[in-house]
């Protein structure tokens, strides 16, 4: 049990989930981490060098925590940070005045805004390619370009962008790959295997899984990343408390639980979707027609639990809106309880038009993420919603 035996990182997911090292309290043998809610350490013998001193520096929640990440992403290192933009701000600290960077163009829209309007000041330029199309991504290399940023499945579209081939074209330029894994989780997508440097999370969704907190993870692949980022996460201090630490845990333990279950109803809700005369289009990646299907079924174990559909029109999304019942109505995704959300009017309001309409973001455009009710009342509820 615990950490004296060491060789759970050879087990399977699911029991890697329960017994992660650090799920019994050494002291006393409590059946869960201690929350350790102090900001700092005793110093007995100021000469020792005590593994923790200060808690921006190091606190035992946040390390089981990051530790727990660490080994279901297969990395080197993990670090917790206050929000899922935390954490990938804290990524782009990695980079320097001068850089370039190439990320994909429908990327999550506070990503966007971090790398348009905030990067940008720091002198750190992005060109948004494409990035189903390996040529495209080639085609953005500059001289000083330094980073690729991926997301696959994209979203609110679930474009597949196929991370090997791009990681293996990275690795020949010496650029530094991140990708944000909060669609798949590390239970259907393991990026380091990949090749990809940085694994980035908003834990705020599928891994907190309850939509009760706010938090972000990263992982890194190598022992010089993690030197590199302990010093930001340091440095900028923008790390999670230690009560959300213990909550995202409590979260994390039932992830593969959930996301099958997810993604059982997921299946059955596009399936379901595309046979319906009131939808004109499904997003899926595990629909036959779903162009980057055979590529994500080749990186991927499932296909996750978002579905976006197109009703026609902005007033017919509205309308389903409007009339659904189950659903909560909101912006996240990720949780026990199915959430509807509106693109084009939530996480791509601050888009032009044009731009949104070019990237398949259409006014009827909905998404939904399909939570752990029973599948037959959430279509019962969708289809009275979709007529009327
Ligand atoms: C929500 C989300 C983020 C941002 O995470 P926060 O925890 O809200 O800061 C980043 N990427 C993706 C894909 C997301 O869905």
């Amino acid at each position: 049990m615990g950490s004296e035996n060491n060789n759970f990182k050879q087990r399977q997911f699911a029991t890697k989930l329960i017994h992660f090292g650090k799920e019994i309290d050494p002291a006393t043998g409590a059946s869960s981490t201690p929350i350790y809610q102090a900001s700092t350490f005793h110093q007995a013998d100021v000469d020792a060098n005590q593994e923790y001193d200060y808690t921006r520096s190091g606190n035992p929640t946040r390390q089981a925590l990051e530790d727990y990440i660490t080994l279901l992403e297969g990395g080197t290192r993990g670090f917790a940070f206050a929000s899922g933009m935390a954490a990938i701000s804290a990524a782009f600290m990695l980079l320097s005045a001068g850089d370039h960077v190439i990320c994909t163009e429908d990327v999550y829209g506070g990503t966007y805004r971090l790398l348009s309007t905030i990067m940008t000041r720091m002198n750190v330029e992005t060109t948004f390619v494409d990035m189903t199309d390996l040529d495209k991504v080639k085609a953005a290399l500059k001289p000083n370009t330094k980073a690729v940023f991926l997301e696959t499945p994209s979203n609110p579209t679930l474009k597949i962008t196929d991370i090997a081939a791009v990681t293996t074209w990275a690795k020949e330029h010496d650029l530094l790959t991140m990708l944000d894994n909060t669609f798949m989780t590390p239970y259907h997508q393991r990026p380091i295997e990949l090749g990809v440097d940085i694994v980035l999370h908003s834990a705020t969704k599928f891994l907190g899984g309850h939509s009760d907190v706010t938090a972000g993870l990263a992982v890194v692949a190598n022992d010089s990343l993690s030197r590199r980022m302990k010093q930001v996460q340091n440095g900028l201090g923008t790390i999670l408390g230690v009560s959300d630490s213990w909550l995202l845990m409590r979260g994390m333990k039932t992830l593969q639980t959930r996301m099958e279950a997810h993604e059982v109803s997921a299946n059955r809700l596009a399936s379901w979707l595309s046979a319906h005369p009131g939808v004109e289009h499904v997003y899926y990646p595990g629909l036959e027609f779903h162009p980057g299907r055979a590529i994500h079924e080749k990186q991927s174990r499932g296909y996750g639990a978002v579905v976006s559909f197109d009703v026609g029109s902005g007033e017919r999304a509205k309308q389903v809106l409007a009339k659904v019942q189950i659903p909560l109505v909101a912006v996240s995704l990720g949780a026990v309880e199915s959430i509807l959300s509106y693109p084009a009017m939530m996480s791509h309001a601050a888009m032009p038009r044009e731009v949104r309409l070019e990237r398949g973001i259409t006014d009827g455009l909905i998404r939904y993420s399909v939570g752990l009710e029973h599948i037959d009342d959430l279509l019962e509820d969708l289809e009275q919603a979709l007529q009327g």
